[in-house]
């Protein structure tokens, strides 16, 4: 099995996923998730133009 090194787009930690998981983990762990799902819902609120 292959892995891919990705770069987590809230805390810039680098981390490791399987190939063919790569689409769907794009965050290191589950609270960097959350984070950046509250920062959509936060813009959402502050720009609704630009949803
Ligand atoms: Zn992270």
């Amino acid at each position: 099995m292959s892995y891919v090194k990705k770069t987590c787009p809230i805390c810039g930690k680098e981390f490791f996923v399987l190939k063919k998981a790569e689409k769907k983990a794009t965050y290191c762990t589950l609270a960097c998730l959350i984070k950046a799902q509250s920062k959509v819902e936060y813009r959402g609120m502050t720009f609704p133009s630009l949803g």
